[in-house]
């Protein structure tokens, strides 16, 4: 088999790149398969690239870049069980437009559905919702083909190697095609409104518990919400404020018509989620355990208002219930996600280390598609599971194909 000249690959924010020696689109889990086969023989590292929605190094490689976007598509509905088994490299977003025609819904999304699914769920991808686990935690099966080509198929019988592999950002193999359980077909009602900082906190646990999704972007400055492209929902906080106020977001499942107007909408859950975003940022992400959520965004938005007063992007703050999956952020731990962005014309790594330093402090896990500081010792120090993972990684993968230098310092 020949495979296709490489070439220069970058993510989507342009912050990451590799020249590859071999590129390949499979069109058929069997030909995936065999390129990966040949791949093996042929002593290449490989690494499959999704939609290039990470800002950390967990795509590049030097060998072969395989793109899934060929294999695409609802593969089986079980519809007594709401499970949908989907090919690897369809977008979440046409996932989202299948299950509506099927009268389905994933049980949550993310800020975005332009990710390819497998990349997006097996880096720990969330949205927001206090009883809500991450997107992995819907997986409940996946095939993941071998360096040498042969299938492994993972199911709930063997619940270890599920939560293995729910997230392992590519090193246990590519997925060709994942199962997921999903839920019948539902219509969010969202509401937006403004809220001063200190209301936001003082309403932090109540509007936590009694909503289904519950987040917030803090913004420094007027200008801030534009630079994520936030819906222009009011001029000014109840109190007048236009700086240092909070973006208040409440999304619930409803039976109500859909409706539209600038601070709340009806419709169907898929429709919803999504948020747009330019490619005009570098942004880090930790998950923060519950109880320290508070003290952890007054701390970040202490040094923004005083040290880095040049870093104007948003911090977002949500939530997301703990998951058994070994080296998930959240593995059996309830949190918040913290996130803040370095933007074009600025030197912003002070302002991501001095974050780091904060967050830290309470324990963190930061998203492995993010921008973060981790070692090898950092990752065996917060993920119990960690060593484990480690050693299925080099039983399933002794060669080490799956890795670059990134992900062998994290997870080799
Ligand atoms: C604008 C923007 C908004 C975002 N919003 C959110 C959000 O709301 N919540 C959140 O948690 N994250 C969010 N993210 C992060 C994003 O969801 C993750 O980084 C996600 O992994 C990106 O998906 P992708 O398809 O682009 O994967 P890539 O970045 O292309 O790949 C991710 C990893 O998956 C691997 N991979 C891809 N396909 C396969 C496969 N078939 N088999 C094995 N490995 C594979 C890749 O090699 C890589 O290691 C956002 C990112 C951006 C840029």
């Amino acid at each position: 088999m020949d495979f296709e000249k490489g070439g220069l690959w970058r993510n989507w924010v342009g912050n990451q790149s590799c020249i590859s020696r071999y590129k390949g689109a499979p069109e058929s889990e069997a030909q995936l398969a065999e390129m990966m086969a040949e791949a093996d023989a042929r002593d290449l590292n490989l690494r499959v690239a999704g939609s290039g929605h990470s800002f950390t190094p967990v795509v590049g490689t030097n060998g072969l870049l395989l793109s899934l976007a060929n294999l695409r598509g609802i593969i089986d509905v079980d519809e007594s069980r709401h499970r949908v088994t989907v090919a690897a490299g369809t977008r979440i977003g046409d996932l989202g437009r299948a299950l509506k025609a099927r009268g389905l819904s994933l049980t949550n999304q993310g800020d975005i559905d332009t990710q390819a699914i497998a990349g997006a769920f097996t880096t720990g991808t969330h949205g927001t919702g206090l009883r809500l686990g991450n997107l992995a935690s819907q997986i409940v099966g996946l095939r993941l083909v071998q360096a040498d080509g042969t299938i492994l198929a993972i199911d709930e019988s063997d619940p270890e190697l599920l939560h293995a592999a729910q997230v392992s950002v590519g090193t246990l193999g590519v997925i060709s095609a994942l199962t997921l359980q999903t839920m019948p077909a539902y219509n969010l009602h969202e509401r937006l409104w403004r809220d001063d900082f200190e209301t936001c906190m003082a309403r932090h646990d109540e509007l936590a518990a009694t909503h289904r999704h519950f987040g917030f972007f803090w913004c420094p400055t007027p200008e801030s919400r534009h630079l994520y492209c936030l819906a222009d929902t009011a001029a000014v906080s109840s109190t007048d404020k236009t700086a240092d106020v909070c973006e208040m977001k409440v999304m619930d499942i409803t039976e109500a018509p859909p409706k539209e107007s600038p601070f709340e909408r009806v419709a169907y859950s898929s429709d919803v989620y999504p948020i747009e975003y330019v490619p005009n940022f570098v942004e880090l992400e930790y998950a923060v355990p519950l109880e320290h959520g508070k003290d952890a965004v007054r701390a970040v938005r202490d040094l923004m208002l005083t040290k880095h007063t040049n870093c104007i992007f948003p911090i977002e703050y949500r939530f997301t219930a703990g998951d058994p999956a070994w080296m998930s952020p959240f593995h059996h731990q309830d949190s918040i996600t913290l996130s803040v962005s370095g933007g074009p014309g600025i030197d912003y790594w002070d302002f991501l280390r001095d974050t780091d330093t904060i967050l830290r402090r309470y324990k963190s896990r930061p998203h492995w598609g993010k921008m973060h500081f981790l070692d090898t010792e950092d990752v065996t120090q917060i993920y119990p599971r960690a060593e484990d993972f480690r050693a299925l990684r080099r039983r399933l993968d002794p060669q080490g194909r799956f890795l670059n230098d990134h992900l062998r310092m994290l997870l080799g």
